[in-house]
């Protein structure tokens, strides 16, 4: 059973209220700014000082905002005097770690911290607006991609929503915003949900859980418990990865509503209450009259842009959802035709000499590599970068087979080159002794000349990019740009 535990001891109103809003940034200037709006006495500290931080204060003084810059001691002091005098609500950034000195100033002092998710949750509804219902994703890898698709099967459905939580628009907009939604498709991170103790989605999918963020959470264990929270108080279903046991476990661990279902998907055929493949067709063995015998022909395998397992897997989690909102069949197939991945995600960059060159620089994670790399049958991969803490073993194992070779970047290439040297020997690997950012073409041209007509390069570093690239955005456009310099 989930703790069910809602924080109620905070009116809804927040006239008069001592607000105390952790870390300034994406979520924390928009927190600022609603909470003052609707009367709150709002305090913003925010462990740093620089320009952009001055330049976000100055913004929120202006309004009437108290901002405690350089305030390092709500990070890492003793808790003592971290929490300003009278606060009644902390409402944090998520990525605040939960044993920073304020939350257990806070803790202490029983008053409620609530995320940015938390926040948006609780304003939903305000001012005479129809509460538009929740469809709730979450994941280790698959997120964005997801809910996008399930915000295109929603539209096909003739529904107004929109895609919401790290990707457009942002939450605490979407909840406020005039013309009211119907429903809405929302990504969420653990962090998130771990700030987030009254949630309540209509339905919610856990795609996977493998280890990320273990330094923030403590323990893979607490970072399962916070995805699991997204099934908490579920009205209509639960949506679970039947090839991630994790994933059914966390489901039967949530208190839900009455008569909320269990609904597996699976690459597989669907056994009942499941949607699956069969015949390259994508199927729906739940969400139909006597599940024991009938299935829905939902879309083909086709329909799913990029067809890659791992993403036929996300297209059923975001069919199920639909589904479950009472979407009909042919809008599932229209959303997914009329959907287009974001860049950096699988994309085709070009064929050069028969080789086809994928930039799936969003691939910044081992599970996700992997996914990656089961999506081609002979590869050169690129990899390397940040490893965070990764190991690669398991990683390398699994894609030995599929290895024509292996190209090298970033800090940690190390770490793969010794994975690779245990579970890879026979596998040619350059190892770029490079992190500037013109090491990518020179990986390129590794790559190139390790190729033969009909492999993959694929760009699916396994790591994170801030080694050599401002964001991953900036290593999947330098991988783009060589390749186009191949070509030319
Ligand atoms: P997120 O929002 O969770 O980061 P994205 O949809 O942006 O997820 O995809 C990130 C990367 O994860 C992709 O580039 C791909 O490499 C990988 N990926 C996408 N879907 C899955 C999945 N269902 N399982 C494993 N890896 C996936």
């Amino acid at each position: 059973m989930g703790s069910g535990q809602v924080t109620s001891s905070v009116s809804p109103d927040f006239q008069g209220m001592h607000v105390t809003v952790a870390g300034l940034g994406v979520s924390g200037v928009p927190a600022a700014k609603v909470l003052h709006a609707r009367g709150a006495i709002v305090t913003v500290v925010n462990d740093g000082d620089d320009a952009r931080a001055r330049e976000q204060a100055a913004e929120l003084e202006a309004l009437g905002v108290t901002v405690r810059l350089g305030d390092t001691a709500s990070v890492s002091g003793s808790a003592a005097g971290t929490l300003p005098e009278g606060t009644e609500l902390v409402v944090t950034a998520p990525g605040w770690k939960p044993d920073k000195p304020l939350f257990q100033a806070a803790r202490a002092a029983g008053v409620d911290i609530w995320g940015d998710v938390e926040l948006a949750w609780r304003l939903r509804g305000r001012d005479g607006r129809e509460a538009a219902p929740w469809l709730a994703v979450t994941g280790t890898n698959g997120k964005t991609t997801t809910v996008q698709m399930l915000a295109s099967i929603l539209r096909a459905a003739g529904l107004r929503t929109a895609a919401v939580g790290n990707i457009g628009v942002s939450l605490l907009d979407a909840v406020l915003e005039d013309q009211a939604y119907d429903v809405l498709a929302v990504e969420l991170s653990s962090y998130q949900l771990h700030w987030a103790p009254s949630l309540r989605a209509h339905s919610a999918a856990v795609l996977n859980v493998a280890p990320d963020h273990l330094d923030w959470h403590g323990s893979m264990e607490a970072y399962a418990k916070d995805k699991g929270r997204v099934y908490e108080g579920n009205r209509v279903a639960c949506v679970y990865n039947v090839a991630d046991k994790l994933t059914e476990e966390l489901v039967r661990g949530a208190d839900v509503e009455e008569g909320c279902r269990a609904v597996g998907f699976t690459l597989g055929t669907p056994g009942p209450s499941q949607l699956g493949v069969v015949d390259g067709i994508l199927v729906d063995r739940a969400f139909v009259e006597n599940r024991r015998e009938n299935a829905q022909e939902l879309a083909e395998v086709s329909d799913v842009n990029p067809p890659a397992p791992h993403n036929i897997a996300n297209a059923l989690a975001a069919a199920a959802l639909a589904r479950a909102y009472g979407v009909p069949p042919t809008a599932v197939r229209d959303g997914l035709r009329a959907f287009t991945p974001d860049a950096h995600r699988i994309a085709h960059v070009a064929d050069v000499d028969q080789v086809a060159y994928v930039d799936d620089s969003k691939a910044t994670n081992t599970h996700a590599a992997e996914a990656s790399l089961a999506s081609y049958g002979s590869i050169v991969w690129i990899a390397g970068g940040l490893a965070k803490g990764a190991t690669f073993d398991e990683l390398v194992a699994k894609s030995a087979k599929r290895l024509r070779g292996v190209v090298l970047i970033g800090a940690d290439r190390a770490l793969i080159r010794e994975a690779l040297a245990r579970h890879a020997p026979e596998v040619p690997v350059v190892d770029l002794d490079r992190t500037d950012t013109g090491a990518m073409l020179a990986a390129v041209r590794e790559a190139r000349r390790l190729a033969v007509a009909g492999d993959t390069v694929l760009l699916a570093p396994a790591c994170a990019s801030m080694d050599m690239f401002a964001n991953y955005n900036k290593r999947g456009d330098a991988f783009a740009q060589a390749v186009r310099e191949l070509g030319a």
